[in-house]
Parts: C-alpha cells; sequence; structure tokens
C-alpha cells in the first residue's frame, strides 16, 4: 500500500470525512511448539468491494473477505491460529454477527481487530461490537503502535519512518474510552 493510502484511510481525526472504503490488514500466526510463529505468506491487505461487484450485487465488506481468505487458506483444525487483524472502520453488525459465527465454527482460529475508528454509535453497531466480543474476538482501537506496526509491515514507505498526525494520540484515547463503555455496557 502507498503511504498516503495508509495516512488517509486510517486516520483517527474525527473532523475528515468521506472515508467511505474500509481496508483491513491481516496476519497470521502459527501456535509451533507453544510459541508464536508468523505466517508470512498469509500476510496482506484487503479493502471492501464496491456494490456494483458483478460477483456480489451488493458489496462485500472487508471482514467477510477476510472470512473467505481465512477458509480459502484450509488451515490444519488441529492445529491453533491467531489472526490479527487492523480495520480503518470497526464492523458493522452483519458483519459482527457473522465474524462471531465463524469463530464459533472454528474453534482453531482466533482474532484480534485493532480498528482505527468506530464506524457508528446506533444500536446496531454497539450490538455488533459485544457480540464480537463475547464471541472471544477482542476489538481494540489502533494505538500509535498499531499505526506505526501498519506502516512498517504492510506500506511501501521507502525507509521513511511514520509520522504521526497531530492529535493521533488524542483521538485513539478517546476512541479507546468510548469503546470500553459500549463494551463494558449492557
Ligand atoms: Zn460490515
Amino acid at each position: 500500500m502507498d503511504p498516503v493510502t495508509l495516512t488517509y484511510n486510517f486516520t483517527n481525526d474525527p473532523s475528515v470525512f468521506g472515508l467511505h472504503q474500509t481496508y483491513l490488514c491481516y496476519e497470521v500466526e502459527h501456535l509451533h511448539n507453544g510459541t508464536w510463529v508468523l505466517l508470512h505468506q498469509n500476510r496482506g491487505f484487503i479493502l471492501n468491494q464496491a456494490s456494483n461487484n458483478p460477483g456480489f450485487p451488493e458489496g462485500r465488506h472487508a471482514e467477510l473477505c477476510l472470512l473467505d481468505l481465512i477458509s480459502f487458506w484450509k488451515l490444519d483444525l488441529a492445529q491453533r491460529y491467531t489472526v490479527t487483524c487492523v480495520i480503518s472502520w470497526s464492523p458493522c453488525f452483519s458483519c459482527a454477527e457473522k465474524v462471531a459465527e465463524f469463530l464459533q465454527e472454528n474453534p482453531h482460529v482466533n482474532l484480534h481487530i485493532f480498528a482505527a475508528r468506530i464506524y457508528g454509535y446506533q444500536r446496531g453497531y454497539i450490538k455488533g461490537l459485544r457480540r464480537l466480543n463475547r464471541a472471544g474476538a477482542p476489538i481494540s482501537i489502533m494505538r500509535y503502535s498499531e499505526f506505526s506496526y501498519c506502516w512498517n509491515t504492510f506500506v511501501d514507505h521507502q525507509e521513511h519512518p511514520f509520522q504521526p498526525w497531530e492529535g493521533l494520540h488524542e483521538h485513539s484515547q478517546a476512541l479507546s474510552g468510548r469503546l470500553q463503555a459500549i463494551l463494558q455496557g449492557n
């Protein structure tokens, strides 16, 4: 991914509008002899498919594309895997529901989600985030460490270090507080 794609799509500045696409970066670790080992070939990024895609007339959200990928990998049912997913928008209710079902059906896969921004605060979105949390998929807000990790791992950065935008830390803290309140509520 080019540097602008990351800084534009993953910004957590609430004054930036018009971010309609969802980007999702993923990597997979495999538990081998008690140690988590990164599977380099199962690492990459995807974005949601537009609704004019002939294969999926209603489009396909990035989270569901990730589930398709995980199924496609045919991971060994007898082994354990952790998928870490860094996503620009937190999941909608429908995706949260499908991800939770997927995790119940695939106990060999753990999922950790880091979101740059919370997609919505209406009842449905809140229910979805709680559903994911109950399904054992910890969801957190991206901090400097995750932004910088994404930069270093998924961006063609030409040796330039990650430059945080103004307010990154404050926005991340505010969003974390809101997410905690959502997850702790009833
Ligand atoms: Zn969705």
